[in-house]
Formats: C-alpha cells, sequence, structure tokens
C-alpha cells in the first residue's frame, strides 16, 4: 500500500495537469495521492475524474500561512488541509484573498528584477496562468530560466528568489492558528507540512506545534525530502509527545523539483488515524470517490 500526502499539480506550481498528476501517480504505483495545490482547491473536479481505478485521490490543499517568530519576525508555515468543504465561504473568501496576494506580491519581486535590468516583465510569468490560479515563485523562476538568466529553477531560488535574498517580497499570509480553526470549520483534517525543512528560511518552535495541536492540527509530516535523518527523528518523537500522526508525501511539482511521485510515503495505519481524525463526514468528496474517507482497511 502506498501513499503519497503531498503533490502539486500545474493547478499551482507544479506541471503536471491534475489529470497528468493522478495518471502518473498510478503508473508509480500508488495506492493513494493527495492533490495538494497552494490555496487554491481548482484541481479537485479534474483530479478525481481522471483518476485511474484503483487509485485514490485525497483532495486537499497546501494553505500558505504566517506564524511569529523569536524576534517578532514572521515565519512562513505550509498546512496541508484535506478533506475540507471547498464552499465553506470563510475558505474561499480567504483562499480568493491569498491568490490576489501572491499575485500582486510576484510583481513587487519583477519590479525589482526590472529596476536592476534584469529581462523579465510581469507577461513572461503569468503568460499561460489563469487570472485566479496561485502562482508563486516557481513561476517566476521558471521566467529567469527562459530569460537565461539563470540556468535552472534551484539557481533561480538560489541567487534570486529565496526568503531574505536580493529580490524576496513577503506575502501576507493566513495567520497559522487562523488556518487551522478555518479548516477544522470545513470539516477537514490539518497536517503541519516540512516543519523542519530549514533551507526554506526560518522554522516555528516545538511551542509552536504544541499549541497547533492543542487548536486541532491532526499531523506532523516527518517523512519529506528536504528533512534529514536528523530532522524526521526529532520531528517523530515530537509527534509521539504530542500525539499527532506522522505522515509522508513527495511534495512533487513535476519539472519544477527533482522528487518523483512516491519518493516519500505514509504507513496504512497512519493514514487511517489521519482519516479517523477528520471532525465530520465531509460534504466533499461525492461518494462516487472509492475509499474516502473510510481508510485502508475498509
Ligand atoms: P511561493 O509560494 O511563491 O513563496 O514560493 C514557494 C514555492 O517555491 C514552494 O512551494 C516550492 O514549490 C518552491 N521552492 C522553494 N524553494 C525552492 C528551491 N530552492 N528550488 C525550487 N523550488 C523551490
Ligand atoms: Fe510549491
Ligand atoms: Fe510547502
Ligand atoms: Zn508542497
Amino acid at each position: 500500500m502506498l501513499i503519497d500526502l503531498h503533490a502539486h499539480s500545474s493547478v499551482s506550481d507544479g506541471t503536471d495537469s491534475p489529470a497528468e498528476l493522478v495518471v502518473a501517480a498510478a503508473a508509480a504505483g500508488l495506492d493513494v495521492v493527495a492533490l495538494t495545490d497552494h490555496d487554491t482547491t481548482a484541481g479537485w473536479d479534474r483530479a478525481l475524474a481522471a483518476a485511474p481505478p484503483g487509485l485514490r485521490v485525497l483532495p486537499g490543499a497546501e494553505v500558505s500561512t504566517t506564524a511569529v517568530g523569536a524576534a517578532g519576525t514572521p515565519i512562513t508555515v505550509h498546512l496541508l488541509a484535506y478533506l475540507f468543504d471547498p464552499a465553506s465561504p470563510a475558505l474561499v473568501a480567504e483562499q480568493t484573498r491569498l491568490r490576489a496576494e501572491r499575485r500582486s506580491r510576484l510583481r513587487q519581486m519583477v519590479a525589482r528584477m526590472v529596476a536592476d535590468g534584469l529581462p523579465v516583465d510581469e507577461r513572461s510569468v503569468f503568460d499561460g496562468l489563469d487570472a485566479d490560479a496561485p502562482a508563486g515563485r516557481p513561476h517566476l523562476a521558471r521566467a529567469l530560466v527562459r530569460a537565461r538568466v539563470v540556468g535552472s529553477v534551484d539557481e533561480a531560488f538560489e541567487h534570486h528568489l529565496r526568503d531574505g535574498g536580493p529580490y524576496h517580497v513577503r506575502r501576507a499570509d493566513t495567520p497559522l492558528l487562523d488556518a487551522v480553526r478555518m479548516i477544522a470549520d470545513a470539516g477537514g483534517v490539518t497536517v503541519l507540512a516540512h516543519a523542519y525543512a530549514g533551507r526554506r528560511g526560518a522554522i516555528i518552535g516545538d511551542d509552536t506545534v504544541a499549541a497547533l495541536a492543542a487548536a486541532g492540527l491532526a499531523g506532523l509530516e516527518v517523512d519529506h525530502p528536504e528533512h534529514d535523518a536528523d530532522a524526521r527523528a526529532r520531528l517523530r518523537s515530537l509527534a509521539t509527545d504530542l500525539s499527532l500522526v506522522v505522515t509522508g508525501g513527495s511534495d512533487y511539482h513535476g519539472a519544477n523539483k527533482r522528487t518523483a511521485l512516491g519518493a516519500e510515503t505514509t504507513a496504512p495505519s497512519a493514514f487511517d488515524e489521519l482519516l479517523t481524525r477528520v471532525p465530520q463526514r465531509p460534504r466533499w468528496p461525492p461518494k462516487r470517490n472509492p475509499g474516502v474517507p473510510t481508510g485502508t482497511s475498509g
């Protein structure tokens, strides 16, 4: 039983369409794949409709949130959310705001680059994207690659786009605890994504994780490509202390990252436990999606 609970399609900053993603997931031998595009549920219908027999698609999202760090500095935190009602008015409003915020922040980053004489413009970043798509730095990275400013997406992050880098502009994301509650109110379940991926910038402390657990967080993403063995061991023990479910996911982004679907997985027993923590039977997905949320055994 292979379960990958973290994957992105071209609806956000991956490169496979939702239909291509689920076909690739089945080809990779997965039994369950979660679609977790950033701040949108726009790919759910297409992924569910295209799921090959035998593959279960868990509808989800990766929510952009912000926490307050030690010196009062903001810390970006990603929250994986599953099986929530995509029509929840509070959630729809906040995700719509976030997607607009993503765009205006990227426009500011482009303006800084243009001021420095770099050969990019808004069109080269946003062309081909839906007007309401959750645009992100990977789109700008690809524009920089196409303009031959850098040789790869990785290089673009290293030199131009990383947090605190010369062109980085922060977003106004959802306060972390608000996001946990908003997903719970929408009937969904939350897992803290790549909590110890320090390469991306500052990370939250264990005290904040404990506060999240008290607010209803269900799980910790332990097995993630950006966690080394030490980070995994510490997170596993934190999960035990806080009674949180241990999950794993590849954070697949198609050609925008090098990780393959199924490169990191969730244990079937952990997946079952996660489903038992879904606060209410979701109105979504409709019954035709087999096995969600009944678990791997039932
Ligand atoms: P944004 O959502 O615009 O802040 O951009 C963050 C996204 O960029 C993440 O979701 C990843 O998909 C991607 N990302 C972050 N760091 C890197 C990196 N070093 N190389 C490639 N992609 C990255
Ligand atoms: Fe991403
Ligand atoms: Fe993330
Ligand atoms: Zn992700």
